[in-house]
């Protein structure tokens, strides 16, 4: 099988509403992604999309994607696209680095091995483990009032797990915390993103003024160094998210004992490929895992639940559905792919990702390789 024609596709995803994070320092109101449909001599394609939390979260952009596409994109024609590792090599020796450029090609290239196959992704990924997964709610940093409040209307769609976002001053981020531990309801998993936005000084003074709850911080600072730090002098879990990229900082991560658990987003680590290795280390060393994406629709999001699946349930703490915070002119495949089910979500049991995005709802394409 050979790779014959690569179709880029771009679509801006407007929020429904206004959302805020880091202590509310960065505003998102629309992200742009990206989308690929890689076609073969045998009648079998595939889709993938690359969608960065808007341009502030990390070092990421959607006209970067669409750039790591047009330098990479005409090199893997003629390529056997279920030949993962020999793509995702072939991609980084032409372009060190760049891992989330190259997330969309590796995604779709899956998407094909597996419909050859016959299989759900999932099940090329080593096979399903059975139970569904909690999604998590995303809470935009707000007031204490404002964040319950947030947390009420996910409660409704079913969710019993929630990311509050937090980072702002030490003394308003304790009452935030305290509010929300103290109404959570039996079942519920609150956990506190900070995004990078407190110093070690200022983690260490919150995490240790709230060490009485059974609680979890992620990405509670901004590099590896300021987290080690503060998981030297806080006893809580701490979960990395914006620091872990590469297989290089996930054995940073396990080797200074920073993290017990890390949050893996497909597009930030670069696709499936890569990814499967982060999970086969993460399972060996007794890692946690939350596992989603940086953003997208529910082609992005059905990725992440036939990954997310791959993991047994003792490691997995949960997902996120990045497609219900968008409003409805980001539907890009009507009543396809994994959709929020009374708060938890699963991967489709139809050969490959299982969502063939409508061409028309995404318009001309922007490049064609041929
Ligand atoms: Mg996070």
């Amino acid at each position: 099988m050979k790779i014959t024609r690569i179709s880029v596709f771009q679509k801006d995803l407007d929020l429904s509403h206004p959302y805020f994070l880091s202590g509310g320092r960065l505003k998102f109101e629309r992200i742009d992604s990206t989308f690929v449909k890689i076609e073969t001599d045998e009648d079998i394609h595939g889709w993938g999309e690359g969608c960065p939390w808007g341009v502030t979260y990390l070092p990421a952009h959607g006209k970067g994607i669409r750039a790591v596409i047009d330098e990479i994109g005409p090199l893997l024609l003629g390529l056997d696209p279920r030949q993962s590792n020999h793509i995702d090599r072939t991609m980084d020796l032409a372009l060190p680095g760049h891992l989330y450029g190259k997330a969309a090609l590796d995604i779709a290239c899956w998407d094909i091995r597996a419909k050859a196959a016959g299989l759900p992704v999932v099940d090329v990924l080593g096979g399903r483990y059975g139970e569904p997964t909690p999604i998590a709610s995303s809470i935009s940093t707000d007031t204490p009032e404002g964040m319950l409040a947030e947390i009420d209307h996910y409660r409704a769609m079913g969710y019993h797990v929630h990311s509050a976002k937090v980072g702002a001053d030490v003394d308003m981020d304790i009452k935030r915390i305290r509010h929300l531990a103290e109404n959570e309801k039996p079942g519920e998993l609150i956990f506190y993103d900070v995004n990078r936005a407190w110093l070690p000084a200022e983690a260490i003074q919150v995490m240790n003024a709230t060490a009485d709850l059974p609680i979890m911080f992620e990405q509670p600072c901004e590099t590896l160094d300021q987290c080690s730090t503060v998981r030297a002098r806080t006893t809580q879990p701490i979960s990395i998210d914006e620091r872990l990229e590469t297989f290089e900082d996930i054995l940073r991560i396990q080797n200074n004992r920073i993290a017990e658990v890390v949050n893996i987003k497909l597009n930030r680590v670069g696709g499936l490929t890569k990814a499967v290795r982060l999970r086969d280390f993460c399972l060996n060393s007794g890692i946690k895992m939350l596992t989603m994406d940086t953003g997208g629709t529910v082609l992005a999001d059905t990725v992440v639940q036939h990954f997310v699946q791959s993991i047994p349930r003792e490691f997995r703490l949960g997902t996120w559905l990045c497609h219900d915070l968008l409003n409805n002119e980001a539907e890009v495949a009507p009543g396809q792919g994994s959709r929020n089910h009374n708060g938890v979500a699963v991967a489709p049991d139809l050969p490959g990702i299982g969502v063939e995005p409508e061409v028309a709802l995404l318009g001309e394409p922007v490049a064609v390789y041929t």
